[in-house]
């Protein structure tokens, strides 16, 4: 079967992970432009532009990856370094549930910004990235863990892909403050993020990578050997060197088209894309369960005012407790 261009029901639009198929190459990967609901989410928080920015590349990277999962759950990136941006959580639920937050310190960011920073990556320091695939309370969790060296989110996921699931893949991240207008006449800034992910996944046997596992895993026991640089997966490559960040945020130019213009003379498929939402899973009864599980000593702590005062990292809502209901009668 031959497949010439791209052939799609519905373009993808915004905050849509786009999944595609190059047959041609042995490529599949998905891609994303993000408007909307990135934007709900980094005004929600109001963060410095640099922290924002670090957080819209750990949201594109959470869906690029999270939206590979063939089952009900859920994908955590979560980064714990040591520069003035301490940690970076970003969690993505199959159903297209996002939700992200930064921890960092803000007499350090705003000192790194008078000092002229160019990269935000800069302000994450050394450390870890950790991304875990949840699939519920009854199933076990799988961890992979990279080094962050002072490198950018996209690197630390190449690396990721390379030592822990042995797949070539290609990361591409963009994020762009975007000023217009709105209704009223009046500017306003907007964030708009992109990306696209380009895995190299032969059918073929006598290539050596792994069909794509559920979650990307390799499972246990079964050893994979170096992959040569196969003629595809190396043009595959240049073909996604050639994308300029503002390609990839750039509203004139959607998912399809940036597809179109890299595969075309190849023939790219893309298939049903799935819509990425801005919704927090954080509930009045999760947070009582987590209270529940408090000693007394650490309830009394967290008494403030006669009230237990709990605001959610990632989307702000405030639950407030009766301490009483979760002091052990004595
Ligand atoms: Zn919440």
């Amino acid at each position: 079967m031959t497949e010439t261009g791209v052939q799609t029901v519905a373009p993808a639009g915004d905050d849509a992970s786009l999944p595609f198929e190059v047959a041609a190459l042995d490529v599949r990967g998905r891609a994303i432009q993000m408007g909307p609901t990135l934007d709900a989410i980094l005004s929600g928080h109001g963060y410095p532009d640099p922290v924002s920015k670090l957080l819209a590349e750990a949201l594109v990277l959470t869906v690029l990856l999270g939206a590979s999962l063939k089952f009900d759950g859920k994908f955590i990136l979560q980064t714990d370094t040591d520069g003035p941006v301490d940690m970076l959580v970003a969690d993505y639920h199959t159903d297209g549930a996002l939700r992200g937050y930064a921890r960092f310190d803000a007499d350090r960011v705003a000192s790194a910004e008078k000092e002229g920073l160019k990269d935000p990556s800069g302000l994450l320091g050394k450390g870890v990235l950790a991304m875990t695939i949840d699939q519920g309370p009854e199933m076990s969790r799988y961890q992979g863990i990279v080094p962050l060296d002072g490198g950018t989110l996209e690197e630390a996921g190449h690396v990721y892909f390379r030592q822990s699931e042995q797949i070539p893949t290609r990361i591409r991240l963009a994020v762009a403050e975007l000023h217009d207008r709105d209704e009223d006449g009046t500017m306003r800034k907007t964030w708009r993020a992109g990306g696209l992910i380009v895995q190299f996944l032969p059918q073929a046997s006598s290539r050596m990578t792994p069909a794509d596992l559920p979650g990307g895993d390799v499972p246990e026991g079964i050893e994979i050997g170096p992959v040569d640089e196969d003629d595809a997966w190396v043009e595959a490559q240049s073909l996604a060197a050639t994308i300029e960040d503002h390609e990839l945020t750039d509203p004139a130019v959607p998912s399809e088209r940036l597809l179109y213009r890299l595969f075309h003379e190849r023939g790219v498929r893309v298939f049903a894309a799935t819509p990425v939402i801005n919704r927090c899973s954080c509930s009045r009864d999760k947070v009582a369960g987590l209270l529940g599980s408090f000693s007394a000593e650490e309830i009394a702590e967290s008494i403030d005012n006669g009230e237990i005062l709990v605001t959610c990292e990632f989307c702000g809502t405030k639950y407030r407790f009766d301490p009483g209901q979760f002091t052990p009668d004595s």
